[in-house]
């Protein structure tokens, strides 16, 4: 299988680029957020426990979303392999994904993290606010709050994977086309044996 974890602060482009590689790679996309928003459609009790803290821009807690992500990897085994985008967001959700996966004897290919720098992620928050109809990208304190937390507790998911020797850094800036061609070059680098 090939399991790739699409990292990088809230605005980096992660759902944009998860399409793309999913296309060219026929993988299935697993975005915890999605998912919640799904819930939170569905007006289901989870959703709802969700929505208060998505809507400050604080993280849902671990067993929610490791749940959530175990019984999606359980209904796709037979596929290709995954695209994790907003996935792992702490570094227990990191682990616990290891376990997940080694129980279908499988692991993480590689960890692309976009870099894009702050003033950028904000007007791209912005920008995107006023036609994604998410609360979350549309109040100023929320997106610093998203970004903070990021810095705090989801940016040492990446020495997580450093510590495998998995994480790779891709330049999140440019043409969306020329960015999801870095991101091929680094998943080729990392499956060439
Ligand atoms: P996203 O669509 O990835 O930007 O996620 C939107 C919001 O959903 C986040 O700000 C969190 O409140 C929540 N969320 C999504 N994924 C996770 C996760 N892996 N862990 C905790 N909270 C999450």
């Amino acid at each position: 299988m090939l399991n790739i974890v699409l990292f990088g602060p809230p605005g980096a482009g992660k759902g944009t680029q998860s399409q793309n590689l999913i296309e060219q790679y026929g993988l299935v996309h697993l975005s915890t957020g999605d998912i919640l928003r799904g819930e939170i459609k569905e007006g289901t009790d989870l959703g709802m426990k969700a929505k208060k803290l998505m809507d400050l821009g604080e993280l849902v807690p671990d067993e929610v979303v490791i749940g959530m992500i175990s019984h999606k990897i359980e209904l796709n085994k037979h596929g290709k392999g995954f695209v994790f985008d907003g996935f792992p967001r702490t570094q227990a959700q990191a682990k616990a994904l290891d376990v997940l996966l080694e129980l279908k004897g499988t692991e993480i290919t590689c960890m692309l993290a976009l870099e894009v720098p702050d003033e950028e992620l904000k007007a791209r928050l912005l920008e995107r606010g006023k036609s994604s109809g998410r609360p979350d990208d549309q109040n100023e304190e929320v997106i610093a709050n998203r970004v903070a937390v990021y810095q705090r507790d989801t940016a040492p998911v990446k020495e997580y994977y450093a510590g495998q020797s998995k994480y790779r850094a891709v330049n999140g800036l440019g043409d969306i086309g020329d960015i999801t061609a870095r991101l091929a070059e680094a998943i080729d680098a990392a499956t060439e044996v």
